[in-house]
């Protein structure tokens, strides 16, 4: 007989629990326990539910990896004893997190589903209950008495992605996140459809491995018709850098002008890695396509292929803190670890 799931919420913050403060008007997080007394339909769900929550909830715009790494002690100091977990958290830097938190945890055999919501879980029109209650079922899923998703999702509007595909396009509606290179792995309608070939394959049957180390000497370069050399020069040297992910456009060209070229080359000669994403919304890098990327090709800037901005960004964080070789880490950083890139 299959037994209950046990699902544990990891309450961070964000509009799920804010309330209005009424002097200024302002959205603001508000104490957890408030919240789980505004959605008794919680005890109708086929699971067992525990919560823990932030001393502090935030609003998502302060998150940090400080606070990557207590989401994932959370995790970590309950793993063995619950089947799911869902961690609700503001959309602001959901996609950035979910990115960082698939990274950290390596051999994950259970489901992460980060949801949240646009407007507070009091308001009349609100889309927290749907995402919760729906976030809640996914993550108790199970087949023959194992998890059925193993990978870090998020869930947002009646869709669930994996999480570190994912980025937020809209502050107005409540379809505020998109997948753009990789399709739904489910999608809720009176029936949940579930997309089981899209699932993340387990490579191994290790135990979880928590990376709690993240370096953050990085930075995001969008490039803009205009940008100059000293803007450039201010950039390669910031004191310590050790990333960049640099968004170029189309399938990621850049400028071929010297001044341009030979800062990134001489940023490179120094050790900071450069990864290539593309500004588009959709679609991938494709260095040499182009006469405009050639350059950056032979430079041995690294291509983010069809990777997001924000799992490139945490990528960089996560393998510039484990110690890969200065050769090797091109050619770890071009390959999938999470699903994260094609
Ligand atoms: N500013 C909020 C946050 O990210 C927005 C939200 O929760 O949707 O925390």
């Amino acid at each position: 007989m299959q037994s209950k799931s046990k699902i544990l919420l990891i309450y961070t913050g964000g509009t799920i629990g804010m309330m209005k403060d009424f002097e200024t008007g302002a959205l603001k997080a508000f104490n957890f326990s408030k919240l789980l007394q505004r959605i008794p339909e919680l005890k109708q769900l086929d699971c067992e539910i525990e919560t823990i929550s932030f001393d502090n909830p935030i609003d998502s715009s302060n998150i940090s990896p400080e606070m990557w790494n207590l989401i994932a002690t959370m995790i970590e100091e309950n793993y063995l004893t619950y089947d799911g977990f869902v961690v609700l958290h503001g959309s602001d830097t959901m996609s950035y997190s979910a990115s960082a938190l698939s990274f950290m945890l390596e051999n994950l055999a259970k489901p992460i589903v980060f949801t949240g919501s646009q407007l507070p879980i009091g308001d009349l029109r609100t889309d927290a209950k749907e995402n919760l209650i729906t976030a809640i079922q996914i993550a108790s899923l199970q087949a023959k008495n194992k998890p059925v998703i193993q990978e870090v999702c998020l869930y947002f509007e009646y869709k669930l992605y994996r999480g570190n595909r994912t980025t937020k396009i809209n502050a107005e509606h409540f379809n505020a996140f998109t997948s753009p290179n990789y399709p739904a792995l489910a999608e809720s309608g009176v029936h949940l459809k579930i997309e089981k070939g899209l699932f993340l394959k387990k490579k191994s049957s290790k135990d979880l491995l928590v990376h709690k180390n993240l370096d953050n000497n990085v930075f995001v370069l969008k490039l803009f018709p205009g940008i100059n050399e000293a803007v450039m020069n201010a950039i390669i040297h910031i004191p310590n850098l050790k990333g960049i992910v640099l968004e170029t456009y189309g399938a990621g060209n850049a400028p071929t002008e010297d001044w341009f070229l030979n800062a990134l080359r001489e940023a490179v000669n120094k050790g900071i890695h450069i990864v290539n994403v593309t500004q588009c919304s959709g679609g991938s890098v494709n260095m040499g396509q182009y006469e405009t990327s050639t350059a950056l090709k032979t430079i041995g800037i690294i291509s983010g292929k069809d990777i997001t901005t924000e799992a490139a960004i945490t990528k960089l964080m996560y393998l510039l803190a484990q110690n890969v070789s200065q050769n090797t880490f091109k050619t770890i950083f071009e390959t999938s670890l999470r699903g994260e890139l094609s």
